[in-house]
């Protein structure tokens, strides 16, 4: 085995946007010999692109402008390669393979199809990076991670069989990163049928700190658009800055509440094997980042601001339930049988709260419909969408006093649902109004960071 130390890069949508953006990150990997294997996402707006092709009855027209504009998104960057000629072909190819898939899909539409649908973005950025490598003179190689990344068929949230990464890996890759440096596809897999899954949407961190678990790496780096892990999405406010050093469990907690820097299952592997990680932006990155890591020097009570939108909440309640016992039991028995996962709960005397997230919709749908006739044959049931789960991220909160209190009274003139508290010693949140979460998190980063 080498002792070489082993970096696993993983560059995001705008990293790899276009031919610049490219060679930006292919300068990254030439100036640390350490960074052998680079996970790819496809270049930015071409997974949306093909969110929309994937479903179900896209007229044909829209088809055919779909994947006109993916061609020129690609073929956009290959022009600037020696390798032009050889890259077109496999574009052309990929696209044909694509067009035939997104035919089938309006014919009949099936979640297998959207899955192989949405791998093709990885599939070429994952090409055209590594001859970008090869235009730097780095001997970059494309591997197709659909090797190793074995999962379920669970279609747009596969997961992953860690046995069979890890002997696969041991096997196809760590040959090749003796005198390679080997660029894959973040967040496409494959079923034991060998039907392509997806890992679901920003599931590209989450390949790499994978990938990087089962080659027992030294480091992860994450290469964005932003200097790193800021105390809340500088979107929202221009006052967010960046972190130089937050703990594994401080970070998880952020990327688990919708801070979008890092896909929420990202720091599961890299945690269990304590694997630091990196982030970073691929245009700056002599600005350094943020460093993730078991232990840091410092722990406050407040590291950041969190918030995940389109968050729905479900609130039963049943005097039955006054001393009651089972009733919890029927309600979850209930949302399990459709599958819904619940978030967060608060119960009272003869009430429950629950929150669900709704990235796809599909929650909402189900939630609308038979799921809540079936609750109400139990107790009375409110749905309410719209709302936005705001989370502040600390240390101990729940050990120090005033926390409540400092929050609270910074945000007392908006309207505050339900509220979690206690469960983590890294977290406060409370679900707000969609149209105020921008104030909310604007006000609470004022008092709590300014
Ligand atoms: P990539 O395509 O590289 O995976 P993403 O768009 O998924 O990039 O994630 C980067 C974005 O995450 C940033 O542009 C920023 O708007 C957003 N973001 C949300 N919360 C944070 C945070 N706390 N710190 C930094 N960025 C954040
Ligand atoms: N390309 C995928 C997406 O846009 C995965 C990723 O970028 O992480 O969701
Ligand atoms: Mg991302």
């Amino acid at each position: 085995m080498s002792l070489s130390p082993l970096t696993v890069a993983k560059f995001g949508g705008t990293s790899v946007a276009d031919h610049q953006a490219m060679l930006r990150c292919a300068h990254i990997i030439k100036n640390d010999p350490s960074n052998k294997l680079v996970v790819v996402s496809a270049s930015s707006g071409v997974t949306n692109l093909l969110v929309r092709l994937s479903q179900k009855n896209v007229p044909e027209h829209e088809q055919t402008d779909i994947i006109t504009n993916i061609r020129a998104i690609q073929l956009n960057i290959t022009q600037h390669l020696a390798q032009e000629q050889m890259l077109n072909d496999q574009i052309a190819e990929l696209l044909q393979q694509l067009s035939e898939f997104s035919n089938a899909q309006s014919l009949n539409y099936c979640p297998r199809i959207s899955d192989a649908i949405l791998s093709f973005g990885e599939q070429m950025s994952s090409r055209i990076f590594a001859q970008v490598l090869q235009s730097v003179g780095v001997n970059g190689e494309m591997f197709d991670v659909r090797q190793v990344m074995k999962t379920n068929a669970q279609y747009g949230k596969a997961v992953v069989d860690l046995e069979q990464l890890s002997a696969h890996a041991k096997q196809s890759l760590t040959p090749l990163l003796a005198d390679k440096v080997v660029v894959t596809q973040g967040f496409i897999g494959q079923d034991e049928d060998a039907y392509t899954t997806t890992l679901g949407r920003g599931g590209s961190d989450y390949s790499a700190a994978l990938l990087a678990e089962a080659l027992h790496a030294d480091n992860l780096s994450i290469w964005t658009d932003v200097v790193g892990i800021f105390t809340t999405d500088p979107r929202i406010t221009d006052q967010a800055r960046a972190i130089k050093e937050i703990s594994f469990g401080e970070a998880a907690e952020m990327a688990t509440f919708g801070a979008k820097i890092l896909h929420p299952a990202t720091l599961i592997p890299a945690m269990r094997q304590n694997i630091p990680v990196f982030v970073g932006s691929s245009k700056e990155p002599e600005k350094g980042g943020t460093r993730i890591q078991q232990f840091v020097e410092s722990s406050p009570i407040y590291r950041s601001i969190a918030l995940r939108r389109e968050q729905t909440l479900v609130t039963v309640k049943s005097p039955a339930m006054l001393h009651a016992s089972g009733f919890l039991a029927q309600v979850f028995g209930i949302l399990a049988k459709h599958e819904l996962s619940v978030d967060l709960i608060t119960t009272s005397e003869i009430s429950v709260a629950l929150t669900f997230d709704n990235p796809t919709g599909s929650t909402q749908a189900l939630l609308n419909s038979t799921v809540v006739e079936e609750l109400e044959q139990l107790c009375e049931v409110t749905v309410e969408h719209g709302l936005s789960l705001v989370a502040v991220i600390g240390n101990k909160m729940h050990r120090s006093n005033g926390v409540g209190t400092s929050i609270f009274e910074t945000i007392s003139g908006i309207n505050v649902r339900m509220i979690c508290h206690g469960a983590s010693e890294h977290n406060l949140c409370f679900l707000v109004d969609e149209k105020q979460a921008n104030e909310t998190v604007e006000k609470l980063h004022t008092a709590l960071f300014a």
